[in-house]
């Protein structure tokens, strides 16, 4: 497949509004790909360049890529950066300017879409001091060699965000029909492999290979979520229920094997350079090769310390040393995903909880079954008054389920109105701050996963925190226009209000009223965010009750 073909799939998939088109489309064009093709296309499509579970990273911020495009189009970046302020869109801009150029100059080769995934790989390859420099080489040579509708996805596919709406449920979908195999296989074989570029494969070769899809070590699961909900109504529905802390630290992955081991982090990065002192723990208590799930805490006097304190420690890179004799970080082991070769996550949780006693000697979070409310209630009250966050409960003869916020897992904690939105843009501070970002636009997700702007953010930060907003977002600013700054999104923030009102300022007909940084959720990715939906029944609720 040339990339020229790829381009224009996309452009065909972005003016299809429903979802079954879609996964037509896509479902007819997956036989016709060769072996090498097949996961290629599957990750492009969804945005990505490598699958999920891979420590591989483009490792381009915007800057890179707009002094790129600049020099293919023979123009200075500030007028790179206009066109992107103008059409709001990073690929509709680089289309434009490529446009232009077309006119003067000819392509010296035709990309095809493995030529364009190689070099993409390059980029991620190249490492050490003179990294930049030559990662700058590849994107001009990439764009040298796109036309105009190329440039447009080329440029989106770097920055991961395709914006042609589709997500893994349609993908899933349309291999199952691609290749004739039950949706539910490709959907397990996914959860376990974390790649639906391999899934298609193996759904090409024929559902039994799907279901002989075993979880690999170190390549991270997705981690199974939890629902929001009451111990009563939990009971209810369920009976005995395994009761556990709820403790308020940062998700873990441990793999190990043998005298190997890494840690990954809720979004699947690998933090093992971060967490010297918890792998040390983890492999002191088990002599197997493992798979487990858990949270780890900062303890500071016996008393769990505030998430903030673990999150720092997970992005830590210098100074590891120094800091580990303050804190003391502790695991929280709750499931056991993988067992010598064994993989768990059918079996119930019941079963994978008796195996995790006999297979680590300390560090398990302690768990109660039970059916009866009352009891129940007591471990709540006993985990809050510790400091944790709350109980989760889980349903003792579930499966685990990657990636899945379902409702077999249910948190229960007390009522706090708080929202998960993504960062999407920023004001430059004022006097002594003018050198950070003062307040923040946020912004909710829509059911196709589109950002919608909801409310601007400048109170309840401490100086310090600005100060880590800065560090976090400076690379990720893709225009500027006086003291507005816009984010390429990726950073998600905890906010608390008053009241959500309907507003005809914000695209999504909604706006919060005295909007308060709470935290910064930098563990929580952009799919995690609330959602338009959400907010209108928030809103919903809130104005049956003022009547
Ligand atoms: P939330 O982030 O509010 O959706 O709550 C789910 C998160 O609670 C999980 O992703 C874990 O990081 C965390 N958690 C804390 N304690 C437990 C536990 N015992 N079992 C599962 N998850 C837990």
């Amino acid at each position: 497949m040339n990339f020229c073909e790829f381009a224009r799939v996309c452009e065909e998939l972005e003016g299809i509004p429903g979802r079954l088109a879609m996964i037509d489309l896509i479902s007819r064009i997956l036989p016709t790909l060769s072996d090498e093709e097949l996961p290629v296309f599957i990750r492009f499509i969804m945005g990505r360049i490598f699958p999920d579970w891979s420590p591989e990273k483009l490792g381009i911020g915007p800057n890179l890529l707009y002094d790129g495009i600049a020099y293919v189009a023979g123009i200075q970046k500030d007028e790179v950066i206009r066109n992107i302020n103008r059409t709001g869109d990073v690929g509709r801009a680089v289309e434009e300017l490529l446009g232009r150029k077309e006119q003067t100059s000819f392509f010296t080769e035709e990309l095809s879409l493995l030529d364009v995934y190689r070099e993409l790989a390059a980029i991620a390859a190249t490492g050490g001091n003179r990294s930049q420099k030559e990662k700058l080489k590849v994107v001009r040579k990439l764009f040298s060699n796109t036309g105009p509708l190329e440039g447009r996805y080329l440029a989106r596919i770097m920055l991961e965000d395709l914006r042609i709406g589709v997500g893994e449920g349609n993908v899933r979908e349309a291999i199952a029909r691609a290749f004739q195999v039950d949706p539910y296989q490709v959907e397990h074989a996914f959860q376990a492999i974390n790649d639906l570029g391999q899934v298609a494969l193996l759904a090409k070769e024929g559902e039994e290979r799907l279901k002989e899809v075993r979880i690999e070590l170190f390549h991270p699961v997705k981690m199974m979520l939890a629902q929001q909900g009451s111990i009563e109504e939990a009971v209810a529905e369920n009976g005995a229920l395994a009761a556990e802390y709820k403790y308020d630290g940062s998700r873990f992955q441990f793999h190990k094997s043998g005298a190997t081991c890494r840690m990954y982090s809720r979004k699947l990065e690998d933090v093992t350079d971060a967490l010297p002192d918890v792998l040390d723990l983890l492999v002191k208590a088990t002599d197997h090769d493992v798979i487990l799930d858990g949270e780890v805490i900062a303890i500071r006097d016996g008393r769990p310390m505030p998430f903030q304190t673990v999150l720092r420690r997970f992005r830590r890179k210098y100074g590891i040393e120094e800091i580990r004799e303050e804190i003391r970080m502790i695991p929280n082991v709750f499931d056991l995903l993988y067992l010598d070769g064994e993989t768990l996550i059918d079996i119930p949780l019941s079963e994978r909880r008796s195996r995790l006693a006999g297979v680590i000697r300390d560090y398990i979070a302690p768990q109660i079954v039970s059916g009866d409310p009352a009891v129940i209630d007591r471990m709540y009250q006993e985990a809050l008054a510790a400091g944790h966050e709350g109980l989760m409960l889980k349903v003792p003869s579930s499966p685990y389920t990657p990636g899945v916020r379902g409702k077999n897992w249910i948190k229960i904690k007390p009522a706090v109105d708080t929202l998960d939105l993504a960062v999407i843009g920023a004001d430059w501070g004022e006097g002594k701050r003018a050198h950070l970002f003062g307040s923040f636009l946020l912004a909710c997700q829509d059911v196709n996963g589109e950002l919608v702007p909801l409310s601007k953010v400048a109170t309840g930060f401490s100086d310090e925190q600005l100060q880590e907003m800065y560090v976090l977002l400076k690379d990720r600013v893709i225009s500027e226009s006086g003291k507005e700054v816009r984010f390429e999104p990726g950073v998600v923030v905890e906010v608390g209000y008053s009241e959500i009102q309907m507003s005809p300022n914000y695209k999504g007909g909604f706006a919060l009223r005295f909007p308060r940084f709470i935290r910064l959720r930098d563990d929580k990715s952009l799919d995690e965010i609330e959602t338009l939906e959400s907010i209108r029944e928030r809103h919903s609720r809130q104005s049956t009750v003022q009547q």
